[in-house]
């Protein structure tokens, strides 16, 4: 296969990489810097059920009178501050005779220190690493997770110095997975051309099993914690066509190796440029096969290495670390990623046709049938994500809705209006291939929204104003029917009564108290003004249970009120409500009859 610039370039760099190594012990002085500094990481686990990595940095060939040391308060994919400095324990520094020196802290993440005649300076202090999540550290005698951005500081000013890292393993431990470039020679010894990349490449060191495959020479190393009684050779097959699947679509690969670090016993997935770190809990399934909903997961996280990693828009990246950057772009970086995990696993073989309807319709229920699309536009929910992402309260839904599901419906949108208007001969596919060429590939930065919009209309041939001035800035109504009829489908987009009676309050059981957990907006209880955090006392006069809230509302005869006595912040308050039955749509889609050819066109064109 030929490798195209600048994947060329990379190698060639990496192949001077070795020449250097051989001649020169610290070899990344000669490659990237003239002034032979250098900065090397050392990472030890001795204690590991204490949760402290030990950091240890060297960083010579200093010649900055003052050296401000910083580390990230975020993680590039993870839209929210994390403030890890606030793990950061036993913080020193020392010349090169190991004389203390002294620093001073000037911000939360900023340690200054006077390097005035210093040439080199040790760093040293401890990470306190025991939250499970693919943006934090963990460290127990069963893993070390590194998440690079809460465990390196770089010095202000020189993000793009090269870095080695150096993995001393809790003694138990055998293997030591990440997608950083090995150091020939030197075991567990990782290279990183500048801190971008260091912060893109966790590492994991552990007991994980390790699988290999090769795709168009290409080497993929699976790092897995727990693949219980998975058949390794199915679940290699399943992977190799995902991930052939879904570089065919940009038709250029962007990395020399990839590692799938998959973890047990936690939740979500991030993506970085050559790996990802994704929680996979219970994989085991009767057939021995990993389930579609897993390599649905496996998919989006692989598909980002494009989406928002190379084709991205142009806040994110080069990143500032300080603090947050906003983008109005997630609904397409996020949801047109979950929408290509559809096609992805339409393509490869394992989605039929209507199980991509069936995702799709679930995508669009999900923010159609909450009050927070009334609010909340997909731009919005994306701009404002740093406040909401994974911060979720008892109003969260009355308010927002997310930008993975109206974003992956968009997409949909996108597609086929493209698909229609060109005649079948163009698709969001060739979208993706023109954003990777011209701006990862030709002016090697994001681009911005109207960059987008122009490379979609331009694909289309036609005008997509109802998409870029109203669905994706506005809450306005989307015209489904419209986007689906032209791959001849149907959608059901009629108001249902739901079967049971509702009051729009949803409730636990906490001990012996009936607790209010959230009120729907304009719903029965939000009108007679029940809150969240209620205590309801009695109902209809007996003592409220979660079993008697069910019991009033299945046996509710029209016309009457149910009586709710709230013990609100210890004001009594008794209100009758009339319950109603709640009005959902199902977005149900489904082949329609008669289908034009040039509707067939399209469909044909869209799924497998
Ligand atoms: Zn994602």
């Amino acid at each position: 296969m030929e490798m195209k610039s600048p994947f060329k370039k990379v190698k060639i760099l990496f192949l001077s990489l070795l020449i250097a190594f051989s001649l020169e012990p610290v070899f990344c002085n000669s490659i990237k810097d003239a002034s032979q500094s250098a900065i090397v990481y050392t990472i030890s686990m001795e204690n590991p059920n204490n949760h402290y990595f030990h950091i240890s940095m060297v960083y010579s060939g200093i010649k900055d009178e003052e050296t401000e040391l910083k580390m990230p308060v975020w993680t590039p994919g993870y839209y929210m501050i994390m403030d890890y400095p606030k793990n950061v324990l036993n913080f020193r520094v020392t010349d090169a005779s190991g004389k203390d020196l002294p620093w001073k802290k000037t911000e939360k993440n900023k340690w200054k220190i006077n390097t005035a005649g210093i040439r080199t300076i040790n760093v040293s202090y401890d990470v306190y690493a025991f939250r499970v999540s693919v943006a934090d550290s963990f460290l127990d005698d069963g893993r070390g997770f590194i998440s690079p951005t809460g465990i390196y500081m770089y010095p202000a000013g020189h993000k793009d110095h090269p870095v080695t890292v150096s993995i001393k393993p809790y003694e138990k431990f055998r293997e030591v997975s990440t997608g950083l470039d090995p150091v020939p020679g030197k075991e567990y010894t990782y290279y990183a051309p500048d801190f971008d990349v260091l912060y893109d490449c966790p590492i994991l060191a552990g007991n994980q099993e390790i699988l290999k495959f090769e795709s168009g020479g290409i080497p993929y190393t699976i790092a897995a914690e727990n693949l219980g009684s998975l058949d390794r050779t199915e679940l290699i097959n399943d992977f190799r066509r995902i991930v052939e699947t879904a570089t065919s679509i940009v038709g250029e690969i962007p990395y020399r190796h990839y590692t799938f670090i998959m973890m047990n016993n936690g939740m979500g997935g991030l993506e970085h440029t050559n790996s990802m770190a994704v929680f996979t809990n219970r994989l085991n399934s009767e057939s021995g096969r990993i389930g579609n909903g897993w390599l649905s997961f496996i998919a989006h996280e692989f598909f980002h290495l494009y989406n928002v990693k190379t084709i991205r828009p142009i806040d994110l990246g080069p990143f500032d670390y300080d603090k947050e950057n906003y983008t109005t772009m997630l609904w397409f970086s996020e949801g047109v990623t979950s929408y290509y995990e559809n096609l992805i696993l339409n393509r490869a073989g394992f989605f039929t046709r209507e199980d991509v309807m069936k995702e799709m319709t679930s995508s669009i229920s999900a923010y159609e049938n909450i009050p927070g699309h009334h609010f909340q536009s997909v731009a919005a929910s994306s701009f404002d994500s740093w406040m909401f992402f994974l911060n979720r309260s008892e109003n969260t839904a009355n308010t927002t809705i997310s930008y993975y599901d109206k974003g992956c419906a968009l997409g949909m949108l996108l597609d086929l209006r493209i698909r229609y208007e060109s005649g079948s001969k163009k698709s969001l596919d060739d979208v993706m291939r023109t954003l990777y060429t011209t701006y990862y590939k030709g002016k090697k930065r994001g681009f911005t929204d109207k960059e987008f919009r122009d490379v979609c209309e331009k694909t289309a041939g036609a005008s997509l104003s109802e998409i870029f001035d109203s669905y994706i800035p506005t809450t306005a109504e989307i015209d489904y029917k419209k986007y689906l009829g032209y791959a001849g489908l149907s959608i059901d987009t009629d108001p249902v009564e739901t079967d049971g009676y509702w009051i729009g309050a949803e409730v636990r059981q906490n001990g012996d108290d009936l607790v209010i957990t959230r009120v729907e907006w304009d719903s029965p209880a939000w009108k007679a003004g029940l809150s969240a955090q209620d205590i309801i006392t009695e109902i209809d006069g007996r003592k409220a249970s979660q079993n008697l809230f069910k019991e009033v509302l299945e046996k509710y005869i029209p016309g009457n009120k149910i009586f709710f006595k709230t013990n609100h912040r210890d004001i009594i308050n008794e209100n009758g409500i009339t319950p109603v039955k709640k009005l959902t749509r199902s977005f149900a889609i489904r082949p329609s009859s008669g289908i034009t050819p040039v509707q067939e066109a399209v469909l044909n064109s869209w799924l497998k």
